[in-house]
């Protein structure tokens, strides 16, 4: 009896197959979908034709990192060419100047979940020079917002794990403080010892039972090298469906062939590819990934922080941008984009509970376009965003 008094109805709903629903919640989740004008009950609230979408996946942030909320900073070039080493430099610079860390990552996380996600997974930068100090700000802000958003942290290498002594040690401690997954930095080009680099890393989460997500910026047929050899460690450890190459810019790199025989190899591994559709960058196929079984999920990667000024931290915007860079126009490429932010990260983060179905979480989004195609197009602001099937954000800013 107590189940049905705490009902709340969603009266007509567009669903993503275009049929209009009332959605029955209770307890935080989905109890009933059935056709409109079935509900009934006096808590109703009436959507009104509005499309309602799972709350978006923000797959790859740095809650620790960004200047949003904070003062400006202008973007400073590296002196010879890209160079991780040097922007690692820049970021302790202006980081010595930001506002508190808990402040910027609390603007950074109200962004994200006034435009609509609700799951997000952060790398936290761990190294010897700071050594827990982020892990200990960021897993604070993550219980302060526990009712709010799903975050998983990632115990993130920032600069390199043999080049920086006691990162090893470091990673280990901030996975028993409560980090989720082990991350990774450019095992070639950063710490010079790809073998070396991976040993630790996969011992570490073979040892403390937590997944992966390995930052991958190497290029061409070193970058691929380095996935071939990460899928393979993944097989080995039994580790499917819980390791992720973050960038993995090589698969973009590459021929086709060399793509379609990578292709195979990341997907029989289980390991999931995550893309920001970078600016100015070659950057992994959705499409031939996506149709060799990849898992390829997105993130907004660096909002307002010392590698680049863009990011919204608005996932459907992201589904537009890499629909836009990759030549995506027919409704079911357009579908793809937005599956990317959506069921697509739900799976590579290993979310239960995900969609809009009986049983599902009620973490959703509703917004006014016909359906998703139009939504990715057209990325409308005007969103209400419900956390267990109440109302968290409304107009981009946060209501609870
Ligand atoms: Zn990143």
């Amino acid at each position: 009896m107590d189940c049905i008094l705490n009902q709340t109805h969603f009266l007509n709903a567009r669903l993503a197959d275009g049929t209009v629903a009332d959605l029955t919640v209770a307890g935080g989740r989905f109890r009933a979908i059935a056709p409109a004008g079935n509900a009934a009950g006096s808590s109703a609230i009436d959507l009104a034709g509005q499309l309602v979408l799972p709350a978006f996946v923000e797959g790859h942030i740095h809650l620790d990192t960004s200047f949003y909320g904070d003062a400006w900073r202008p973007h400073i070039p590296c002196t010879n060419g890209f160079d991780v080493r040097e922007r690692v430099a820049f970021q302790m610079r202006n980081l010595a100047q930001a506002a508190p860390m808990a402040e910027r990552a609390k603007s950074q996380l109200e962004l994200c979940v006034g435009h609509g996600s609700l799951a997000m997974r952060s790398h936290v930068m761990v190294d010897a020079a700071v050594g827990l100090k982020h892990v200990e700000t960021i897993l604070g802000v993550r219980e302060k917002y526990r009712d709010l958003i799903d975050i998983q942290l990632v115990a993130f290498p920032q600069s390199g794990i043999l080049s920086s002594p006691g990162t090893a040690e470091l990673l280990d401690e901030a996975l028993k403080l409560g980090c989720d997954l082990i991350g990774g930095l450019d095992p070639a080009s950063f710490d010079r010892d790809v073998k070396g680099h991976l040993e630790i890393v996969f011992g570490l989460a073979e040892k403390r039972g937590a997944g992966v997500d390995i930052h991958l910026h190497d290029g061409g047929t070193l970058g691929l090298f380095e996935i071939e050899e990460i899928a393979a460690r993944t097989t080995a450890s039994g580790m499917q469906g819980k390791v992720a190459v973050s960038h993995a810019y090589a698969l973009g790199d590459i021929s086709a062939d060399a793509l379609a025989r990578a292709g195979e190899r990341i997907a029989a591994a289980g390991l999931a590819i995550m893309t920001n559709a970078p600016g100015d960058h070659a950057f992994p196929p959705v499409a031939a990934l996506r149709k060799a079984g990849v898992t390829v999920f997105a993130g907004s990667d660096n909002i307002r922080d010392s590698w680049w000024p863009y990011g919204d931290g608005d996932m459907l915007n992201r589904a537009n941008m890499i629909g836009y860079r990759s030549g995506f126009y027919e409704d079911w490429e357009l579908e793809a984009a937005y599956d990317v932010v959506s069921q697509a990260g739900a799976k590579a983060l290993g979310l239960e509970g995900y969609g809009i179905a009986a049983g599902a979480k009620a973490d959703f989004v509703a917004l006014k376009a016909e359906h998703v195609p139009e939504a990715v197009v057209a990325v409308p602001k005007e969103r209400t965003v419900y956390r267990a099937g109440r109302e968290v954000a409304r107009g981009g800013k946060v209501v609870a």
